[in-house]
């Protein structure tokens, strides 16, 4: 019997894939913004970048705990990208979404506005019925435990019922210690870190049944 489920959605390198150059461009951004307001050249942006990873999981949060930063200037700054210039209208991908079983939501670390020039960019608009964006977690950022929970609260849905699709890895971990199902997109081979792992979004229909089990 095929239940209905919750698909929680990563937004860059998830819904499109790196070689679009689109997240390259606002990770530049992101260069761009500590080159300008902390003076950093690329190699100490890249330093501290790492260690904001680390210790705040985004650079974002590492900037407002750190100096202060405004975050919403932040965002519109290194989203400041002309999304259209690099991803097209996916009519398979729209059919794809679409067609699977439960309401879809999207789960990014990022702004809600870049999320809906995304997906309006690849002709996904009206698909999916939540943005949990970084405001919307409250600047708590994957792969930050709480923050896991505090979505499947608001989608009112058990863990065992959400499905999380995400590049990263370290995304991936706490949602399958929590019992939702995994799975890690753009992967190049099986990964220990997600349930399933496929290339693209284009294998999914070839893990449902697996995956709806
Ligand atoms: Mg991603």
């Amino acid at each position: 019997m095929r239940g209905d489920r919750e698909w929680l959605f990563d937004l860059d390198n998830t819904l499109y894939p790196p070689e679009t150059g689109l997240f390259g461009a606002v990770d530049a951004r992101i260069n761009e913004f500590l080159a300008r307001h902390l003076g950093l050249d690329a190699r100490a942006a890249d330093a501290l970048r790492g260690r904001y990873h680390d210790e705040y999981g985004i650079t974002l949060v590492g900037l407002m705990e750190e100096h202060g930063t405004e975050p919403h200037h932040y965002l519109d700054f290194v989203h400041a990208v002309p999304v259209g210039d690099f991803l097209r209208a996916d009519a398979g991908l729209r059919a794809l979404v679409a067609a699977l079983p439960g309401r879809c939501s999207i789960f990014t670390n990022g702004s809600r506005r870049h999320a809906l020039a995304v997906l309006a960019a690849l002709g996904l608009d009206g698909l999916f019925s939540e943005i949990f964006d970084i405001v919307a977690l409250g600047f708590r950022p994957k792969p930050e435990p709480a923050t896991y929970r505090a979505v499947l609260e608001r989608l009112g849905a058990a863990p065992a019922c959400a499905v999380l699709l995400d590049d990263l890895e370290r995304n991936l971990a706490p949602a399958r210690d929590l019992g939702m199902r995994t799975v890690l997109v753009g992967a190049r081979g099986p990964s220990p870190a997600a349930d399933f792992a496929i290339g693209s979004l284009r294998e999914l229909p070839a893990i449902l049944p697996q995956l709806l089990a």
